[in-house]
């Protein structure tokens, strides 16, 4: 490969990847539509569903970069309030139809209730692009960033009730490592949500997803972002990722238990579930 990863040290490889998104921070959004014609965002709120995060719940977003999980999450957890707030309102047959309104806008712009966000991030610059775009769409309450490393998060035993990586845990490291990590920052009943491109089993899909992945992304890496190299490493990365069974067996091996994976699109991405009891 172009980084050599055979002949580097894993401190290189770090130093690269950290490179690698640097670049292409400012320009990450555009580029992730672009790479998979917009699918990202089908298989994010794939992930999010597949969650589905009742109010209340207290969420670890780990490599979670400019934000898009975090930013699912609040849609999610607010349209659930609004669902219970009108279920709530129904009963309530004796309001008039202002006291109704008032109290469905107060509630559905106050807050994401007890519900919280930590983004994780290793990257600077990943996390400025993220806190830009939060400003500008209005998140504030009850997200948070927080620089840190999957392979050795800054935050206390038991502490989440959900921790998700999401086209992160490719880049790191030591897999093990941010696995095991994960179950520690768990409470017991957690549960472990990984998105992450994968290996496709059709014959002819894979040919072209090859074609695709070689030929056309880099090319779009140097056009839109002037970065042919940081795209290439990209592509690389995810052939090099353990494939669907083996990930699932690091998942067991860090003490998570109903471990299972849903594929999307035939496996270009899959995510692997499991829980902490
Ligand atoms: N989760 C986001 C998304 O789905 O759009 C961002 C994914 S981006 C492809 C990968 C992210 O992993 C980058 O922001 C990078 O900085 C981060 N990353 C790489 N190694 C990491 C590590 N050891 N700990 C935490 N984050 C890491």
């Amino acid at each position: 490969t172009h980084f050599g990863f055979q002949t580097v040290t894993e401190a290189e490889r770090r130093e690269k990847i950290y490179h690698v998104f640097e670049s292409v921070a400012k320009k990450y959004d555009v580029m992730n539509d672009s790479m998979t014609l917009g699918i990202h965002r089908l298989w994010k709120d794939i992930l999010l569903h597949k969650m589905n995060p009742s109010p209340g719940t207290l969420l670890l977003d780990v490599a979670g970069g400019t934000g898009d999980i975090a930013f699912r999450f609040i849609n999610y957890v607010r349209s659930a309030r609004e669902r219970q707030l009108q279920q709530k309102l129904k009963h309530h047959q004796n309001l008039s139809w202002q006291e109704i309104s008032e109290s469905y806008q107060e509630d559905k712009f106050k807050s994401l209730g007890d519900s919280q966000v930590v983004v994780c991030d290793i990257n600077k610059e990943m996390l400025k692009v993220g806190k830009q775009k939060a400003q500008h769409l209005g998140y504030s309450e009850g997200l948070s960033w927080v620089l840190g490393d999957a392979e050795e998060l800054p935050f206390d035993d038991d502490k989440f009730d959900v921790y998700t990586i999401a086209f992160g845990i490719r880049n790191v490291t030591r897999i093990d490592l941010a696995l095991q990590e994960a179950y520690r920052v768990l409470k017991p009943g957690g549960r472990f949500l990984c998105l992450e491109f994968s290996h496709v089993s059709n014959p002819l899909l894979s040919r072209l997803y090859d074609l695709y992945s070689f030929q056309v992304i880099p090319v779009l890496g140097e056009v839109i972002a002037g970065d042919w190299k940081s795209y290439q490493y990209l592509v690389e990365s995810i052939r090099r990722f353990p494939p669907q069974e083996e990930l699932k067996a690091m998942i067991e091996d860090a003490g998570f238990f109903k471990v299972d994976y849903q594929n999307l699109n035939s496996g270009i991405v899959a995510i692997h579930s499991g829980f902490k009891l």
